[in-house]
């Protein structure tokens, strides 16, 4: 179902004379609002009156994370406090916690971009959406909550964690659409066997995830084990929240809500555009916030944009699902890797995608050693595995293959590597570079 048919199949000619106008507004606005922007404008040589068209948006300087932190709490303030209704912070994963502020016009914004994901995921008011996204000032489980009372869904409000009680409440109160990591969904599925609860009978029928990257392979996974249909939907704090892009019937990459955040893909080493289809880092901009507007913010995360029709007759464009981040892209031994990859390879070999990976250098070599723990479990032996050993050296050349590296492979017991609730952290590097 399409929620918003008038934004989300606008042609696209009228689609950019939105677009335009909106970025012309905003950049008029910050100018004159907030004194960090009159600085950077000024320190660039640029001025409201050069923007005159959508692609003159590449003259205005970017806004970095490292900008938020330094302007916290208050700084990027485009409105008074008063017209503030809500505030979030960036959970912090890659350090200082960053702030979105938002205003009642914010907050529709954010509200009717969650409407529209869970729509494309199925949803109606008819639905009961179970959000175990963590409540609070994650921007994940306020933000989907505000997006299904918008579409007047029954809400459960239960948050992320005590995952028993998750269960018996989507059967007990007919859950038939539910919201949280990918990781969590996999833990879910996995603990549902301990409490003798079989996800099949549950009336649950789709699943909207994300706030950390995860591959194809756990998607099929996960639908597999629950009997349901999983889609992908990105966000972050700076931008709003979740519900920035959004993956519909044909989960086939996510549809950008391009009416209220501009995308850009550019190179980024150069900070210079790169074709539409090629991959690189995706910068936005926020053109109808009003708290704490972003101009060309650099999220970091990679991935392209998809111009071919989609099947659904959604016309906004759809990135594809996102390769992670700059940040947690991992040199090992001057090979780029993703942990998505990792994940992606182990389901391919029929492992469980909870790994963890080591990375230490030697004092010695002075070369990288990566230890990949994998659980295994007694039915994991198959004819051509006989032996530990020979097991290993299966995964360890698979990896090699994969991703063009030699990994130590550690084979552990089913269940003992951490599991999340929230957001997975599998990679402990302890290099110091
Ligand atoms: P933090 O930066 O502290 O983790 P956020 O919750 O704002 O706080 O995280 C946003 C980030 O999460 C995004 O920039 C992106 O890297 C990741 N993310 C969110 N949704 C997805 C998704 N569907 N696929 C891959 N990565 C995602
Ligand atoms: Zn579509």
């Amino acid at each position: 179902m399409i929620w918003n048919p008038e934004k989300e199949c606008m042609n696209r000619s009228a689609l950019e004379t939105l677009q335009f106008a909106r970025l012309k507004n905003l950049v008029e606005h910050v100018y004159r609002a907030v004194p960090f922007y009159k600085n950077k404008f000024d320190e660039a040589g640029v001025k409201p009156s050069d923007i005159t068209c959508l692609a003159d948006i590449k003259k205005l300087p970017f806004t970095t994370k490292s900008d938020l932190r330094e302007t916290y709490p208050y700084g990027m303030l485009a409105v008074p406090q008063s017209e503030i209704v809500e505030v979030h912070m960036s959970s912090g994963t890659t350090g200082t916690p960053v702030v979105d502020a938002y205003t009642e016009h914010d907050m529709d914004d954010w509200s009717e971009g969650l409407a529209r994901t869970l729509s494309a995921a199925g949803a109606t008011h008819n639905d009961t959406v179970q959000n175990a996204f963590g409540y609070g000032l994650f921007t994940g489980g306020m933000g989907f909550h505000h997006g299904a009372r918008r579409m007047k869904a029954t809400i459960v409000p239960i948050s992320s964690g005590n995952t028993q009680k998750q269960l018996t409440l989507m059967r007990d109160f007919g859950t038939t659409i539910f919201t949280c990591t990918p990781s969590y969904a996999m833990y879910m599925a996995e603990q549902s066997k301990t409490y003798g609860i079989d996800l099949k009978k549950l009336p649950v029928r789709a699943a909207c995830l994300g706030a950390e990257p995860w591959s194809e392979n756990m998607r099929k996974q996960i639908e597999a084990e629950w009997g349901i249909k999983a889609y992908d939907v990105y966000g972050l704090t700076e931008i709003t929240g979740p519900g920035v892009a959004f993956e519909c019937d044909a989960q086939g990459g996510m549809h950008f809500n391009e009416d209220m955040w501009f995308p850009e893909i550019l190179n980024p080493e150069t900070g210079e555009p790169v074709k539409d289809g090629e991959k690189g880092e995706l910068v936005v901009t926020t053109i109808t916030k009003e708290g704490t507007p972003l101009i060309r913010y650099r999220t970091r995360d990679i991935t392209y944009i998809m111009t071919e029709p989609c099947s659904c007759g959604r016309t906004i464009r759809r990135i594809h699902r996102l390769y992670g981040r700059t940040d947690d892209m991992l040199i090992l031994r001057g090979v780029n890797v993703f942990p998505s990859q990792i994940e992606n390879a182990l389901v391919d070999l029929g492992l469980r995608p909870d790994y963890l990976l080591k990375v230490t250098r030697s004092e010695v070599t002075h070369l990288d050693e990566c230890e990949l723990s994998v659980e295994v479990s007694v039915d994991t032996f198959d004819d051509e595995t006989k032996g530990l050993e020979a097991l290993r050296n299966k995964i360890a050349s698979y990896m090699k293959s994969k991703l063009g590296i030699m990994l130590k492979i550690k084979l552990v017991e089913p269940q003992s590597l951490p599991r999340f609730e929230g957001k997975a952290k599998r990679v402990i590097d302890n290099r110091k570079i």
